[in-house]
Formats: structure tokens, C-alpha cells, sequence
């Protein structure tokens, strides 16, 4: 017969400030299961856990990862992770996968993915909470982000998939948003929504080697007389286009350069504080209208009055605005 699982004992807040300042991987996975955890007494003392331990972050490059599934992200992470972490940097990676948990399917995949970074003493790896809304997972990613800042990483680095609704909720965590795209066949660049690019700081044309090396080059140059025609994603920055390969490693000091001229861009401006206090504002905002509809939805007189009211508007009984302020009515 199996030993019974032994339980651990729970950490009171103080083992789990000083563990989490100390950077005790232990800790701050203990402590990043809290985060995550649905359980009302977890998530009081989880933001216990962050309230205290809030004057301790804000010094990590924050710095967005997105690319289709194949644009190479984890490739990417890895070398540039690796190159940083023997570098002395401490490296953060935390992954958010949309396609985890729902569809039963993964596009991350990630017991394979970045196994050198991950092996390294100097970095850190968390696949995002695979349960849950997406809005739920993206406050869990927030406040793991926060976390391993206390904990002293240099780096953190959030890394999704770009096919929708993630990138723009991943823009608003950090300080830089980079963009990897590929060459086509026809060297347009493949794959990437307008709204995306509109959110990058810096883009990079990725598996710039061997073969596709010319085609890289001409879509960096097509893409970056596209760029003129958008909005800067950062006031006074022009997003910089780039090629790289994480085969080889070209254009990856490169690319890094430009994450941190990006940041001193912030710095010098002062935009880097308003933008972390515009999204901090952002962030209470988006708890406060999700708290204000889970509430709404779980009141018992809308429960109860809502069949009716949809079947009416359904049959054209009743105008979308009249079906509205019936609903508002059920819950003053
Ligand atoms: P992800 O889905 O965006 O994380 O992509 P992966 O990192 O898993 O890479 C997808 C495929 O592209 C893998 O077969 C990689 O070996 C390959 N790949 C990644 N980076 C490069 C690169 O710089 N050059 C070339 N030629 N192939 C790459």
C-alpha cells in the first residue's frame, strides 16, 4: 500500500517574506501555489504575502515574449535565458499557455521546453496555472511576477502565445513588449494580428539563419517601412526591427541591447513609472469590474429572473436596453 502523502506544514507570513526575500526557490514555489490556489484563506494570505512584500519589487526588467506556436519562443527564451544567467543575471521565465487546461491540449508543451534554462542555478521557470479563466491566470501570472521580483530576479520574462486575448493583458505587466515573428514564403511576415504589432516595443525576425537568412533580412526591412504607419507602442521610442537566430545565437546581443535601450528609454522619460502605475490602476480596475460581475451574476433575483428576460428579448419582446435595465433592477 502507498505511504500517505505527507502533508507540509503551511508557512505562516513571516517564513514566507523572509523565504521569499532570501530567494529560497522552496519558498517562492510555496509561495507562488498560494497565489495560484482558489482557496479563499490561501488567497487572503497570499495578498498578505504580496502587501508585504510589495516595497521589495519594481526591479525586474519586465520584459513580454509573444510569438505564434513554431515562431520559436522557447528556443529563444533558452539561448537568450542562458546567455543572461552565465552572465551573473537572474532569469525568470513564466509561461502562459491559453490553450492549457481547457482543450485538454498545450501549445507551450512545456516538460520538453527550455530543459537548459531550466537546469541552470540562475534561473527559475513556472508554466502558467493550467485551471481557471484566463483573467484569473493573468492575475496569477501578475502576482508570480511579483513574487519572484521580491525574490530578487533580474529578469522576468512572460512569455504567451500569440493567437489572441493574451497578448494584450501580458502587455499590460511589463515593461517591454517584444514580438517574434517569422519570414514567409513570400517574406511577409506570417501569422501576426495588426493589434499585436501595435503593442510591440521591439520586434525581432526569428530563425534568421541558413537558408532563410536573405528572406529575414527583406521581411526586417519591409516590416520596419510598415512600422511608420503605426502608432509607437512607447511615446518618443521607435519599435526597433531586428533579426535573429537562437540556432546560432546571431543578433541575440543584439536584441537584448535593444530590451535595455528600450528601458533607459522608459527611465529617462519617466514613463516608466506612470506606465507600471497606469497598469497597477489598470489591474484594480479589472478585479473590480470582474468582482462586480461574478457578484451580479451570482445574486439569486438575477438567477432567478434571467430565463424569462432572455427568453423575451429572444423573441423580440423586449429591446436589448429594456432586457438590460431589468437585469440592473434584479440586484440594485
Ligand atoms: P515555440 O512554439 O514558439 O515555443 O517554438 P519552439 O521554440 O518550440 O521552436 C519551434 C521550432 O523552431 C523548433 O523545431 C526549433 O528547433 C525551431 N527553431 C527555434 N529557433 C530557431 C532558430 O533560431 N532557427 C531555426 N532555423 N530554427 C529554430
Amino acid at each position: 500500500m502507498d505511504a500517505p502523502p505527507r502533508r507540509r506544514r503551511a508557512l505562516a507570513l513571516p517564513e514566507l517574506v523572509d523565504g521569499v526575500t532570501a530567494g529560497d526557490r522552496a519558498v517562492l514555489g510555496r509561495a507562488i501555489t498560494l497565489v495560484e490556489s482558489e482557496l479563499p484563506a490561501h488567497q487572503d494570505l497570499a495578498q498578505e504575502l504580496l502587501t508585504a512584500l510589495l516595497p521589495r519589487t519594481g526591479r525586474a526588467a519586465r520584459v513580454g515574449v509573444t510569438g505564434v506556436p513554431g515562431a520559436g519562443k522557447s528556443t529563444f527564451l533558452e539561448a537568450l535565458g542562458v546567455r543572461l544567467a552565465d552572465g551573473g543575471q537572474r532569469i525568470a521565465v513564466l509561461a502562459i499557455d491559453p490553450s492549457s487546461g481547457r482543450s485538454g491540449g498545450s501549445i507551450l508543451g512545456d516538460k520538453t521546453r527550455m530543459l537548459r534554462l531550466g537546469a541552470h542555478p540562475g534561473a527559475f521557470i513556472r508554466p502558467s496555472p493550467s485551471a481557471g479563466s484566463l483573467g484569473g491566470v493573468h492575475r496569477k501570472t501578475r502576482e508570480t511576477l511579483l513574487l519572484c521580483e521580491a525574490a530578487g530576479f533580474d529578469v522576468v520574462f512572460v512569455e504567451t502565445v500569440g493567437v489572441g486575448q493574451s497578448e494584450v493583458a501580458v502587455a499590460g505587466m511589463v515593461d517591454t513588449f517584444l514580438v517574434l515573428m517569422l519570414a514567409g514564403a513570400g517574406d511577409e511576415l506570417q501569422g501576426i494580428k495588426r493589434g499585436i504589432l501595435e503593442l510591440a516595443e521591439l520586434l525581432v525576425v526569428h530563425k534568421a539563419d541558413g537558408p532563410q537568412k536573405d528572406a529575414a533580412e527583406r521581411a526586417r526591412r519591409q516590416q520596419e517601412g510598415a512600422l511608420h504607419y503605426l502608432q509607437p507602442a512607447t511615446p518618443g521610442w521607435t519599435t526597433p526591427v531586428l533579426t535573429a537566430s537562437s540556432l546560432t545565437g546571431e543578433g541575440l546581443d543584439a536584441v537584448w541591447e535593444a530590451v535595455l535601450a528600450h528601458r533607459a528609454h522608459l527611465a529617462a522619460s519617466g514613463e516608466l513609472g506612470r506606465r507600471r502605475l497606469a497598469q497597477a490602476e489598470g489591474w484594480m480596475w479589472g478585479m473590480v469590474q470582474a468582482e462586480v460581475w461574478r457578484r451580479f451574476r451570482a445574486h439569486p433575483g438575477v438567477a432567478e429572473a434571467l430565463p424569462a428576460i432572455e427568453a423575451a428579448l429572444r423573441r423580440g419582446e423586449l429591446t436589448a436596453v429594456a432586457a438590460a435595465a431589468r437585469l440592473l433592477a434584479c440586484a440594485p
